[in-house]
């Protein structure tokens, strides 16, 4: 690292990984440029193609908390205290079923607006002094100590940590990260049960499960009133349902309950895109590129796939660990990064696993009687 460049620190990303970290390190002291390639999201309105909520958990609302943003994610999340589930129609167990997340039926996790926390955390980060956030910026790579920006040489950078998601440009353009990415063959697809009048059309107090091994479907309340619900579908499955009667059919013989709720139902399987599920497995995190350090951060470093509700959860500690790695060390960027990567990979790798076993758990064994019986016993 020259003296130019030394105290440089640029992250690539100002998602919900890059803003939490850029508030972290501003209020550290510490001059920091955010990169973005979209306009700002808080002018230009949500991204399509991604989950519209998210389940934040206990871990979240830990990181939340330390930039003073876990009263104000509480007040707008919708807790959801266990989780429905809704057996396939045939069968003597058809009936919808409570499985609370807690013995005492008090703990729940909650289900958040992706873009609404996004936006808290724009805000937090632009109201940081020392913090500047550029946006329509598309970083390519980093280059002779420097961000590449559409290609071409951009500001000199010391630091750079990449937040920039599962498809990470920054650790796309660099030899040496060691990835690899291993895609499900399911695909997801969001669907939306929207309010019944004035209220809800389900139980919002739950996160639902339709399990029907090959597939699943799972929904989570929003504040309007509405659900957002994800079908987990292999890829080349959704392209038969290629007419509206088929769709309809299809959710009268597999989600009965549902195929009243949703109004628009052919309409939102015809518009949305489907859209891919990656496990992000790369190490080292940290390397020198020319001069410049580079980390990652987020699913840029661990991509998992949702099952278990906890990628942004996890993006979080990333940052928080980084914060807590930078006041160990006194501040040396190498042996914080270093620290970060040790103390961090580990838990990430099992939650990784985690996320996959809890797939099949979800769409097979959440409404087998055994399973219940267990559950049930586990909290006697
Ligand atoms: P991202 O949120 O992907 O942010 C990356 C940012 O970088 C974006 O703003 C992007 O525009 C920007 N960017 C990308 N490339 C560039 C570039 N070249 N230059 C500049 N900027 C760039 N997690 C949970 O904890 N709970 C859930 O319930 C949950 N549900 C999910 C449901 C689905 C269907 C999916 C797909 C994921 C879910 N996740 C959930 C995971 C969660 O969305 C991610 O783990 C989280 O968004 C990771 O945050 P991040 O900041 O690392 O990356």
């Amino acid at each position: 690292m020259t003296d130019e460049t030394a105290e440089r620190v640029a992250i690539v990303g100002a998602g919900l990984a890059g803003c939490l970290l850029a508030t972290l390190l501003g209020r550290r002291g510490i001059e920091v440029t955010v990169y973005e390639r979209r306009p700002d999201p808080r002018a230009a309105g949500p991204e399509r193609g991604r989950s519209i909520n998210l389940a934040v958990s206990a871990r979240g609302l830990a990181a939340l908390e330390q930039v003073g943003l876990r009263k104000q994610a509480l007040e707008r999340a919708l807790p959801m205290h266990g989780r429905m589930v809704h057996p396939p129609s045939r069968g003597q167990h058809a009936a919808p079923n409570f499985q609370s997340y807690s013995a005492d039926g008090g703990r729940a996790i909650n289900s958040i607006s992706r873009a609404e926390l996004n936006h808290a955390l724009l805000d937090a980060a632009e109201s940081t002094p020392g913090v500047r956030l550029r946006f329509s910026q598309r970083v390519t790579g980093v280059e002779g100590g420097r961000l590449l920006v559409d290609g071409l040489p951009g500001d000199p950078a010391g630091v750079v940590l990449a937040c920039d998601g599962a498809y990470s440009a920054v650790r796309g353009s660099l030899d040496g990260f060691g990835r690899d990415h291993d895609f499900l063959e399911h695909g997801y697809k969001e669907l939306t049960i929207p309010p019944r009048g004035d209220g809800f059309a389900l139980d919002p107090d739950a996160l639902h499960i339709w399990p029907r091994g090959t597939a699943m479907m799972i929904a989570l309340p929003n504040l309007d009133r509405s659900f957002t619900c994800t079908l987990f579908w292999p890829k080349g499955d959704f392209a038969a349902l290629d007419t509206p009667e088929r769709v309809l059919a299809h959710f009268k013989e597999h989600y009965p309950d549902t195929a009243g709720l949703m109004p628009d139902l052919a309409g939102d399987f015809a518009r949305n895109p489907v859209g891919s599920l990656v496990t992000v497995r790369c190490r080292p995190w940290v390397r020198d590129a020319g001069g410049t350090l580079v980390a990652l951060l987020g699913d840029a470093a661990h991509a998992i796939v949702p099952f278990f509700g906890q990628g942004a959860n996890c993006a979080f500690e990333d940052c928080i660990e980084i914060d807590r790695c930078l006041e160990e060390t006194g501040g040396r960027w190498d042996r914080a990064l270093a620290l970060y990567q040790e103390r961090r990979k580990p838990n990430t790798d099992a939650i990784a696993e985690m996320a996959l076993d809890n797939f099949v758990e979800m769409r097979d064994r959440v409404s087998s009687p055994v399973f219940r019986l267990t559950r049930a016993a586990q909290h006697a």
